[in-house]
């Protein structure tokens, strides 16, 4: 059966060196697994191109959006195979700029073309030149325009086959999931910790989630609101286990020993060391939070020194300098954006003080977290843990 062709461009992968056939097995694996829902799929690598093949019925939209949300591919361009023949160059040239005509409405074109195999016989200025007259001569309604071309066509002459291409589809970068060992993210139904889990797993790092609730402060679908989440960031990084902890019995205990402005901040250093010890049992090497300096009482300087202060697991906050804008854009990019909107309570806020701390000092919040049972508080809610796992949508 005649397939669709993809060429499959990788980012930072290319740059690895040595250890580059491992990060590109890694890549292949991971696009075979985001295509394989779809039978007859085939990813494979020749002469350092990937390319992907689909039956002919698998739409190309399909095709692009799972391809381009596998991370470590850096640009996806639907292409035509041909012969590596300049009479079956031309002919595919004509047939695929008909069919762009058709689609498009386009008027202008320019050709561009590289030459992989020395051994072709004419040089790549050339080849565009006799490609794009035969384009002209069979394309009739079709004009050359090498400043500002409605389509450009590219023409690559490979030694095996050559490829015909008009689109560099954008995907995302980064580096294949599981090349970069695994974490554990607080996981809020808030805009940030979604993006923070996103941006790590981008880098390669597997991801598993923390939830803590309040049950039943907070409700059954304030869960479920989390689950959406999971469910989108699944799309990007295959099946993740949500841990669920109700931090109720944590909170209580908080409210009646400590001082009311310190609530937060006693909470967070909790949820922390709760989190630290699931990382542990599961593996996980660092922990990931959504947490940026600056933007509620819980994360200024200070408050992050004495929130750092509770763990001795390396604690990752990759959006801590970022703008909310910036941030609130990426999750729109990502799909998140419209799901952590929705207005859900959260543990955070229940027993919410009126007027937090903002400079807490590291000696006074010790000072009163020595009135609790700290560890056995932790162990408590780390045994009455939930887990669920969450697919990606279908
Ligand atoms: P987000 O948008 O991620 O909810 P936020 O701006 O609301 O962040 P905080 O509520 O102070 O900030 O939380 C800071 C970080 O702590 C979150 O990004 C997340 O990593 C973690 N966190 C907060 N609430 C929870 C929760 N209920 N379960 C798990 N992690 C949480
Ligand atoms: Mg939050």
């Amino acid at each position: 059966m005649d397939k669709n062709c993809y060429l499959v461009r990788v980012g930072e992968v290319a740059l690895k060196g040595l250890n580059k056939p491992y990060f590109e097995r890694v890549l292949m694996q991971r696009i075979a697994k985001a295509l394989k829902k779809y039978p007859d799929c085939e990813v494979s690598r020749v002469e350092g191109i990937l390319f992907v093949r689909t039956p002919n019925d698998l739409p190309e939209e399909t095709v692009l959006r799972e391809v381009s949300k596998v991370f470590g591919v850096e640009t996806i361009s639907p292409a035509v195979e041909t012969e590596s023949d300049l009479e079956a160059i031309c002919a595919a040239a004509v047939a695929f700029m008909d069919r762009v005509i058709e689609t498009r409405g386009v008027k202008t074109f320019k050709v561009e073309a590289r030459r992989s195999d020395k051994n072709f016989p004419i040089e790549s200025p050339e080849i565009a030149r006799r490609v794009g007259a035969a384009v002209l001569k069979g394309c009739k309604v079709l004009k050359v325009d090498v400043h500002e071309p409605d389509v450009k066509l590219f023409v690559h002459v490979r030694r095996d086959h050559s490829y015909l291409y008009d689109q560099k589809i954008s995907a995302f970068g980064g580096l294949p999931l599981g090349t970069n060992g695994k974490g554990l993210v607080l996981l809020s139904g808030g805009i940030d910790s979604p993006v923070a889990a996103w941006m790590m797993a981008k880098r390669g790092m597997v991801i598993e989630a923390v939830h803590f609730h309040s049950y039943p402060y907070t409700s059954e679908r304030a869960f479920e609101k989390v689950k959406d989440l999971t469910r989108i960031l699944a799309g990007y990084m295959g099946r993740i286990r949500i841990h669920s902890v109700n931090l109720l019995p944590i909170q209580e205990e908080i409210v009646a020993n400590c001082p009311e402005d310190e609530t937060t901040i006693h909470v967070r250093r909790f949820m922390m060391k709760i989190a630290e010890e699931i990382a542990k049992k599961n593996r996980c090497q660092m922990l990931i939070t959504g947490e940026n300096i600056g933007q509620v009482a819980s994360q200024t300087a200070e408050a992050l020194v004495v929130t750092d202060n509770a763990v001795s697991l390396p604690v990752m906050r990759p959006l801590i300098a970022m703008d909310k804008t910036d941030i609130i854009e990426i999750a729109q990019e990502i799909g998140t954006f419209e799901t952590s909107i929705q207005p859900f309570e959260d543990c955070c806020t229940v027993f919410l003080p009126k007027h937090p701390k903002t400079k807490p000092r590291l000696d006074a919040i010790l000072e009163s977290e020595a009135k609790l049972d700290v560890d056995a508080l932790v162990a408590a809610a780390v045994a009455s843990e939930e887990i669920t796992t969450v697919n990606p949508a279908e």
